[in-house]
Parts: structure tokens; C-alpha cells; sequence
């Protein structure tokens, strides 16, 4: 996000009666100190609480440096941090530099301002994975005693849900169903619920886990939503991702090995709907990227 779209994403939150707080998140935020330093800032001058910011600690390379990074963070009004660790980011990210996380965090911010997420996978991983290297999921998930192709994964990182990139990635050996199968299943409740949303950094606003989908920005948080303007968001609100492949997409061809979720089989469709470049509501344009 520039410094200007933060401005403006903030001034527009604050405007939201009922919210009572954001996160920040990227990615990964702390790719950009500086960015992520205005963001806090930004978000205490316009009077919108930060409940806390998502970071996966691939900076906490010593204890030094973490501890001068939340420091950091801390004094700029960032009230707590939430460190993630997963077998998926374990592929990248050494154990330690978790653990150096939060170990420095939990100085910085105490322990009331410290969540890992999730404690229970951190604890396997600890009695399990080597802390200075990382591990591919088929070494990491071989360590602790699963195959990953089995969907155990899935059980054990319980709050993945099978959309976006984690069922492009993550999909191997679950039971996939027919497109049709999922007839009747509509959105509407899920594309209408913003207690949890993502405001993009082109200020697109994407509701619930639906991310790729966005109807309202910071321009206008709270936009008129008719069918000739967004046929996406209606077919899919009324009837879930068949209607939207009956209604707008029927020279979609679904894949004959089925799909994982009906978020599998939307994704798909969407991306089939984007590369027509008819449909301003599939947004931003490098979440359908290869
Ligand atoms: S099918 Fe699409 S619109 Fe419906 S909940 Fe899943 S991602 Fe959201």
C-alpha cells in the first residue's frame, strides 16, 4: 500500500462505527519497515485500534535484531504481535527464528501481547523438526509421523480453509467432488459477513475468506450491490459458485477429477471469468496471476 492509500483506508475505518479493530498482515509486512512504521502510525492518528500485526518472524534472525524490531514496532503504537509457524512456512522459515520471536516479542510486548498461532503446532514442531534448517512438508509432515498427501495436514493446520492458493497447493490426496455437487450451496451468508475482511493494497475490500472478490473499497465501504454491475457477486450470493458457472460461465469446463470445496471449484471459475476481462469485481488483478 503507498502512504497515501493507508491515509485513506484509514480516514475511511475510522468512520465505521461498529469496528473494533485491525490487523495487519501481508504477506508478509515486515517486508517494508518503513510502510509497515507509517501503517501503525497512520492508524493511531486516525484513531482506528491495531489489535495486532501477523508476522511469520523470517527477520528474527538473532535476538538482537527481534528484539530491536518489536521495540521498534512497540514505540511507532503496535499493541501486540501475533507470530504464525506452520509446517507450510517451516519450508522457509528455520524454528528458530520462531522461537527467537517470541522470545523477544514476549519481552517487548509481555506475554498478554504475544499469540502464537497455533501453540499446538509450535509444540509438535519443537519435539520434532531440527530448529537452525527448514524442512519440505514431506520431511517435516514424515518427522511427525504423518503423510501429508492424506489430508492430515489439513487436520493439523485445522483453521486452512480449502480456497485460494492452499487447494492449488495444498490439495494433494484429498477427495474431491463433482462441480455439480455443490449445486444449491449459495454465498450470500459468507459474502455478506465482515466480521473478518481484507482491504487489499489497492484499497479493494474482500469479505470473510473470499478473497479475489470485491465489491466495495475505500472509496466506498458500503456500496449499492445490483446484479447488472456485479453478476459475480450475485450469482454467487443466490447460488454459489454452479450458479455463477451456469449463469456466466457455460463454456467453463469443470475438471473431471473433481474439486476439494466449492471455494475450489469458484476459484476456478473466477480465474475462467477474469481472463475475459468483462468483470471488474474480480479484483486485484495479481491475486489471478499464474
Ligand atoms: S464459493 Fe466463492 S464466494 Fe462462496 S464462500 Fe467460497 S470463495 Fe466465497
Amino acid at each position: 500500500m503507498t502512504e497515501s492509500m493507508i491515509d485513506a483506508t484509514m480516514a475511511a475505518l475510522a468512520k465505521e462505527p461498529a469496528l473494533h479493530g485491525i490487523h495487519l498482515t501481508g504477506g508478509e509486512a515486515t517486508l517494508d519497515w518503513k510502510r509497515l512504521l507509517y501503517a501503525i502510525r497512520s492508524a493511531r492518528r486516525h484513531d482506528v485500534a491495531i489489535d495486532y500485526l501477523e508476522t511469520n518472524a523470517s527477520w528474527c534472525a538473532d535476538e538482537r535484531t527481534a528484539h530491536e524490531g518489536f521495540l521498534r514496532l512497540r514505540e511507532a503504537g503496535l499493541p501486540a504481535v501475533l507470530i504464525s509457524v506452520s509446517l507450510m512456512s517451516n519450508e522457509f522459515i528455520p524454528l528458530a527464528r520462531v522461537q527467537t520471536a517470541i522470545r523477544a516479542a514476549t519481552e517487548v510486548f509481555d506475554h498478554r501481547g504475544v499469540t502464537i498461532w497455533t501453540p499446538e503446532v509450535f509444540h509438535r514442531m519443537q519435539m520434532c523438526l531440527e530448529p537452525d534448517r527448514t524442512h519440505s512438508i514431506e520431511e517435516s509432515s514424515k518427522r511427525l509421523g504423518f503423510d501429508y498427501r492424506g489430508g492430515e495436514l489439513w487436520h493439523w493446520h485445522s483453521y486452512l480453509i480449502p480456497a485460494g492458493r492452499a487447494v492449488e497447493q495444498l490439495a494433494e490426496g484429498l477427495p474431491r467432488h463433482a462441480a455439480e455437487s455443490f449445486e444449491g450451496d449459495a454465498c450470500r451468508r459468507t459474502l455478506e459477513n465482515t466480521i473478518h475482511f481484507h482491504i487489499d493494497p489497492f484499497g479493494n475490500l474482500s469479505t470473510s475468506h473470499c478473497l479475489g472478490i470485491s465489491v466495495a473499497n475505500v472509496g466506498n465501504l458500503h456500496p449499492t450491490i445490483d446484479a447488472d454491475r456485479r453478476p459475480v457477486y450475485c450469482q454467487l450470493a443466490e447460488g454459489g459458485p454452479v450458479w455463477l458457472w451456469r449463469g456466466l460461465a457455460d463454456d467453463f469446463v469443470p475438471d473431471p477429477r473433481g474439486y476439494v470445496s466449492k471455494c475450489h471449484l469458484c476459484l476456478e471459475l473466477r480465474k475462467h471469468l477474469h481472463a475475459t476481462g468483462r468483470y471488474d469485481e474480480l479484483r486485484p488483478d495479481e491475486y489471478y496471476r499464474e
